[in-house]
């Protein structure tokens, strides 16, 4: 099977190349090293964030509710 090293694109056979689909150990650790540093970083997620201000949210409607009867009581 013909493949091209994702690295380099040097053409690779299966048959031939024991690292393929890359050309040779040296690209094939260059891959796993992009793996390990940002370029194929995965975003952590946004929900964390959307239920914080949610919490945010309903906590200054408690809020809001206590302070009405102090308002009433004047
Ligand atoms: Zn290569």
């Amino acid at each position: 099977m013909l493949h091209k090293c994702p690295i380099c694109k040097t053409p690779t056979d299966s048959t031939e190349h024991g690292d393929f689909p890359f050309c040779g150990e040296r690209c094939r650790d260059r891959d796993l090293g992009n793996w390990a540093t940002e370029k194929y970083v995965v975003s952590e997620p946004i929900f964390n964030e959307d239920d914080g201000d949610e919490i945010a949210a309903s906590r200054e409607t408690i809020i809001l509710e206590l302070d009405e009867p102090n308002a009433a009581g004047h």
